[in-house]
């Protein structure tokens, strides 16, 4: 199937309804598009020992990863801030490794 970049978008908008995010109160949502067209969603998902929170955007992946998909096409990232959210540094890390074009809107 193909998604369009507005329905990449749509897909991160519904994926940020599940974040759990009682420390930030910043909820973010996530789509990837695999190469080969399969999209998967993830929301952040907090700790009350940082290090142990994981973003959205590396749910997303790491769920596509644990079914079989390694090459990615876009991700979509959206907030609930009202603002453009920006990977952190160790998605970045995650993005480039995977050559991922990132989607940004809210
Ligand atoms: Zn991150």
């Amino acid at each position: 199937m193909e998604y369009s970049d507005r329905e990449l978008l749509d897909k991160a908008k519904e994926a940020m309804v599940y974040s759990y995010s009682p420390y930030s109160r910043f909820k973010v949502g996530a789509c990837v598009l695999t190469k080969d067209g399969h999209i998967y969603t993830g929301c952040n998902i907090e700790n009350s020992s940082f290090g142990a929170t994981n973003c959205a955007e590396r749910t997303a992946i790491f769920k596509a990863v644990s079914e079989g998909r390694k090459e990615f096409a876009k991700i979509a990232i959206v907030s609930s801030s009202g603002l453009k959210t920006y990977p952190c540094g160790i998605c970045r890390q995650v993005l480039i490794i995977s050559s991922l074009i990132v989607l940004n809107c809210n």
